[in-house]
């Protein structure tokens, strides 16, 4: 056995987290600056909790809620100077993916003053601010993974920085702040978790520890699935859901993603498919590219879910994801070229070429 085991982030996961812990946010300093979407901060009642916290604390703090979802360049940079002159001590990050991911990227712009493209030089000559984060999606895993992924317009797709200092200090999370996603919202950032619990887990960078985590995300995705199909979410599922996603993304911080995010990256990028559904479509043609190289841990997963068959993996999917889009030829050209220079595409345990990505995206999105 061979592995590196880390994960950088203190967790504190459930109800009423955020108040029962206020400590965590006076150790980082006396001036927070809150990073968050325009609509999920407030809608999840997470910035309400962390605001009358703060004022209860003597924490002097600045919100900025112009995240898009997919961040850019350009949305980080916007709040790394905003961070910088706020003469921030520590960041804080509320939302989905989005908002913690620009959380990450605002933290170590306020430090350094350098464009956001040398992000992923992955050195910063001064350590990021701590970032906390609060998740009000149950997908990314970001609260528990070092990876800010950002949108490069320049290459016309999305690319990951992060090292171990991008991890954030704290993650509060709590499900009560999920309860508030709409059922689409809901669904495709489960599949996304799925996504990374299941990259990771027949990734070429996957170590005992590692599956550990991706086995028991699988598991208890499975256990939601009743909800996922029936749009019915308790608290009970929500926090499953949230647990599971936490798992995924504990997976991912030790093996990365492999194809299916690379590809997906495009379909976002290009045709503006959310992250996690973009992931679901293609994830059965993808288990099925792979499935006489990594047999059993594929009946393994199959198994965890309840299924019997790729197939039938690819027909609960489809059914919860509406598949609806059309595609053609030209453009699974241009995404196979483009997830061929994603870094991640070297993970995939079976070798990929060009053609086998056009393959995985015909047999899946046609
Ligand atoms: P998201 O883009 O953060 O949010 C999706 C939508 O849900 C937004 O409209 C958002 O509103 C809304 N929303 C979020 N929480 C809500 C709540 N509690 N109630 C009501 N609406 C809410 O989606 P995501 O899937 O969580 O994140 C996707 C991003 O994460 C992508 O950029 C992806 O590449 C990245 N990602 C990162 C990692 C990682 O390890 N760091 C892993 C996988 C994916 P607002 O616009 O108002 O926020
Ligand atoms: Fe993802």
């Amino acid at each position: 056995m061979d592995f590196k085991f880390q994960i950088g982030t203190k967790v504190l996961f459930g109800r009423n987290c955020v108040k029962a812990n206020g400590a965590e946010f006076s150790k980082l300093g006396a001036r927070a600056f809150i990073v968050t979407g325009r609509s999920s901060g407030k809608a999840s009642g997470a910035l309400g909790d962390t605001t009358e916290l703060l004022k209860d604390a003597g924490i002097a703090y600045m919100v900025y809620d112009r995240v898009d979802n997919n961040p850019t360049l350009e949305n980080v940079k916007d709040a790394g100077m905003e961070a910088a002159a706020f003469e921030a001590d520590f960041i804080i990050g509320i939302g989905g993916g989005s908002p913690l991911d620009a959380a990450k990227a605002a933290a170590v712009l306020a430090v350094n003053t350098v464009e956001p493209v040398e992000l992923f030089k992955n050195i910063f000559s001064k350590k990021p601010l701590p970032v906390i984060a609060i998740p009000t999606t149950a997908g990314t895993g970001s609260e528990v993974t070092p990876y800010s992924i950002l949108t490069r317009r320049d290459l016309e797709t999305k690319m990951s920085f992060g090292n171990e200092d991008t991890f954030p200090k704290v993650a509060f999370m709590d499900a009560r702040y999920t309860m508030s996603l709409d059922r689409e919202v809901t669904v495709n950032t489960a599949v996304d978790a799925l996504s990374h619990a299941v990259e990771g887990y027949l990734s070429r960078r996957s170590t005992a520890i590692s599956d550990v985590f991706a086995i028991e995300a699988v598991e208890v995705f499975g256990q939601c699935l009743p909800a996922l199909i029936n749009g019915d979410f308790d608290f009970e599922a929500r926090e499953k859901l949230l647990y599971s996603a936490m798992l995924g993304g504990m997976t991912i911080s030790h093996t990365g993603t492999t194809i299916v995010h690379g590809i997906g990256y495009s379909l976002t990028y290009f045709r503006g498919l959310p992250h996690g559904r973009a992931n679901g479509l293609l994830m059965a043609e993808y288990l099925r590219f792979n499935y006489e190289y990594v047999r059993e841990k594929i009946n393994k997963v199959l198994g965890l879910l309840g299924m019997k068959t790729i197939d039938e993996l690819k027909r609960q999917l489809s059914g919860i994801l509406n598949k609806g889009e059309t595609f053609d030829e030209k453009e699974f050209s241009r995404y196979a070229a483009l997830a061929m220079k994603q870094k991640s595409t070297s993970y995939n345990i079976r070798n990929v070429t060009e053609t086998d990505m056009q393959d995985i995206m015909r047999k899946s999105l046609l």
